[in-house]
């Protein structure tokens, strides 16, 4: 599609099917300073590769946590220029049909999480990328603020403090981890980067923008290639089997879409070759994904026929 009135169709229907369900859903409260944003906010926004930007929803230009949807993020930075093997010896790449914070797999694989999605995976990234950066979260925080054009984006200190305060799940995972010796950094380091890393905030048009170069086959805003287009492509298939928590499999019917969810509400979900895709609603399902947010990507797909499958 590249008319725009035919995507003001599509943002017509989006709004009407997730019109009536705006505020369902439970806003994520074991992060407590989650719990104090609007439930009844909801942003959609679409970003071509041709650069257009076309959203619908009062709070399209609303900044939320970006949480676990910066996971895709710092993936793409430690796969940058580097051979493939030596990330994926210390993170697998299969789905794992639990919990994003479950520490059940953990002990009887050896520390080696199942996939780069799930905290336990994410922190093992963001510890490759403190090794390759000395500062993880300053390297997320530039290349969203490049991609997005936005040189304020920036971490929330409240939701960093109060995830720092009520993080010991994610304290345990890294130390079970570090047990079996698949830590490189020490581990306090690497969940302040993580809970840091986590914090920042974006609207839906921003994430929309800041995810194009998905879209483009590993091609930055400005035409340098930040992945190449297999390490793109292999993202993608990461995002699909394991990016919205243990209900990839309801996605890929639902949406079928490459996707990832974050417990702030929002997903992103990326077209190939085509477009991104940012919805954002606070209210969770019982898997931990927005509820408008899923409601608004099926009709996407619904309407547009834009899908993978
Ligand atoms: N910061 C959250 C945590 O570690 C991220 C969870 C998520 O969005 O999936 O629990």
């Amino acid at each position: 599609m590249d008319d725009s009135d035919d995507y003001t169709g599509v943002l017509e229907a989006v709004m009407k099917r997730v019109r009536s369900h705006i505020g369902e859903g439970r806003v994520a409260d074991y992060i407590p300073e989650l719990a104090c944003v609007d439930p009844d906010e909801f942003g959609f926004s679409l970003a071509t590769v041709n650069g257009d930007l076309y959203s619908v929803g009062d709070h399209a230009r609303t900044r939320f946590s970006m949480q676990s949807i910066t996971k895709v993020f710092t993936l793409a930075l430690v796969m940058r220029g580097r051979s493939r093997s030596d990330v994926w010896q210390r993170v697998h790449r299969e789905p794992s049909g639990n919990a994003f914070n479950s520490l059940h797999q953990l002990e009887f694989e050896s520390g080696v999480p199942r996939n780069p999605m799930i905290n336990p995976g994410a922190l093992i990234v963001t510890d490759q990328l403190l090794s390759d950066t000395g500062d993880a979260v300053g390297a997320l925080r530039e290349l969203l603020c490049e991609e997005t054009g936005d040189p304020d984006l920036h971490a929330d200190n409240l939701v960093a403090e109060s995830e720092t305060r009520s993080g010991d799940r994610n304290r345990a995972l890294a130390y079970l981890m570090a047990s079996f010796g698949n830590m490189q950094n020490p581990v306090p380091e690497v969940l302040d980067h993580y809970f840091r890393q986590c914090s920042i905030t974006v609207s839906c048009e921003e994430l929309a923008r800041a995810g194009l170069f998905l879209a483009r086959r590993g091609k930055r805003s400005d035409g340098s290639e930040l992945l190449s287009p297999s390490d793109a492509r292999r993202i993608l298939a990461v995002m699909l089997t394991c990016g919205t928590y243990d209900a990839a499999g309801e996605f890929a019917y639902r949406v079928g879409l490459p996707c990832k969810s974050g417990v702030g509400g929002g997903i992103l979900a990326v077209v190939p070759g085509s477009c991104t895709v940012a919805a954002w609603g606070p209210g969770l399902d019982d898997k931990g994904n927005s509820v408008t947010a899923a409601l608004a990507l099926e009709a996407f797909t619904d309407v547009t026929g834009c899908s993978v499958f």
